[in-house]
């Protein structure tokens, strides 16, 4: 083994090579090594911190932490279990095997039921352990398909995020002490780490629909800006309100309305281009930023949503009638001097048009729209 600066300098010292049968015999040496085993086990602990902390989406947590594990114990398989994070309903589970992604199942489907377990236990066990210790034997049968050597519980502030299933050592030894003792810490961080990404997700998600909130979409459209300016690209606003919403709210009722909100959420997120961003302006309103847009291009895209958000089935008995959207596109290129305020105003002034126009239809904004629009207010004045 290398030894350390401090080692060195100890060795180094003629004192010492003076007294050196007395410092081997009351077991300074030995002590020595202790330490430095110590100081190497931080070390490892504090490289797996900061890689885990670099880590941003959950997935990539998930990755990282089966990366480290199998680092340092070169296991037969890990078998990953998240409880239901952010908006979903179900457990995410994921198999590997030397640093693979591989085909494991197992028949669970929670678990809640190991929560009162862990929260007092709080550290890796044998799988033999847990099944002895363990009131609900049934729950922990679970896993004999895979037949674990350690349960690794990941413990947060709001309970047990996850279990990880660590199967036996390829090369055949025991977990010792010390690595329960790396696993406890580490999950520690790990906890930690998906603490922040769901910080972070609650600081820029609106709750309801799970598209980005009004502040995100703020921010990026005032950075979608600067970037048009430097690269000499355009890019495109849009945004849409439903139709007569009020109306449906008062006849199917607001529940009914927040679902068809979702449902809106869920056609954005699945139709648009993963560079662009969808948010949850306000109340029934949304808007969809596009970086490297055209006029032409962003129209194209404005009608495809409108004419899927009035297909669209919204899960709801009994059934219910199909919404409409109206829509307003911007679109600003590096000569433009507005500032962010002033292209929402021009994405609702191309909105109100179409409105103006019957509703469930797009409008661009433009000088000839502009002149459109003074006319139309002028008739109503
Ligand atoms: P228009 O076609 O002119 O947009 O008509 P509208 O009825 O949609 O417009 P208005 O601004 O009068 O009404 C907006 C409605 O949207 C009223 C409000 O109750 C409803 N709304 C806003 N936020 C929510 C929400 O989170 N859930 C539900 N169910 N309704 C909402
Ligand atoms: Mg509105
Ligand atoms: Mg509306």
């Amino acid at each position: 083994m290398k030894p350390t600066d401090i080692e060195d300098d100890f060795l180094s010292n003629p004192k010492v090579l003076e007294h050196y049968g007395l410092l081997q015999e009351i077991g300074i040496f030995k002590h020595i090594d202790n330490l430095n085993n110590e100081i190497r086990g931080y070390k490892n602990l504090l490289s797996s911190a900061v890689d885990i902390f670099n880590r941003t989406t959950i997935d990539d947590i998930m990755d990282a932490t089966v990366w480290q594990i199998s680092d340092h114990f070169l296991p037969s398989f890990i078998f990953f279990i998240l409880r239901p994070l952010q908006n979903k309903e179900t457990i995410t589970t994921k198999g590997y095997k030397n640093y693979k992604m591989i085909d494991l199942s197992l028949n669970i489907d929670s678990i809640a039921p190991f929560e009162a377990f862990f929260q007092k236990y709080k550290k890796p066990i044998s799988y033999d352990l847990l099944l002895e210790q363990m009131e609900d034997k049934d729950a922990v049968k679970i896993m004999d398909d895979l037949h674990p050597e350690l349960v690794v519980p990941i413990l947060g502030p709001s309970g047990l995020y996850s279990l990880i299933l660590v199967g036996s050592k390829i090369l055949g030894d025991k977990y010792n002490n010390q690595e329960l003792n790396y696993l406890t810490q580490f999950m520690s961080f790990v906890a930690q780490a998906i603490q922040n990404h769901l910080h972070y997700e609650h600081s820029v998600r609106d709750v309801k629909t799970g598209l980005f909130n009004h502040g995100f979409f703020m921010s990026r459209l005032t950075e979608e800006l600067a970037r048009v300016r430097r690269f000499k690209k355009p890019a495109s606003l849009m945004v849409l309100d439903v139709d007569k919403f009020k109306n449906f709210n008062d006849a199917y009722g607001h529940l009914a309305g927040d679902r068809v909100l979702e449902s809106i959420a869920l056609t954005l997120k699945t139709c648009v281009r993963t560079e662009d961003i969808p948010s949850r302006f306000g109340g029934e309103e949304f808007t969809v930023l596009l970086p490297e847009t055209d006029k032409d291009t962003a129209w194209i895209v404005a009608e495809r949503l409108r004419i899927q958000i009035s297909k669209m089935t919204v899960p709801w008995m009994p059934p219910l009638p199909p919404v409409t959207v109206s829509i307003g596109v911007v679109t600003f290129t590096e000569k433009d001097k507005a500032c962010p305020d002033e292209i929402i105003k021009r994405a609702d002034e191309a909105l109100y048009l179409s409105k103006e126009r019957g509703r469930n239809r797009s409008s661009v904004w433009g000088m000839g729209l502009l002149f459109r629009l003074q006319q139309t207010k002028g008739k109503q004045e």
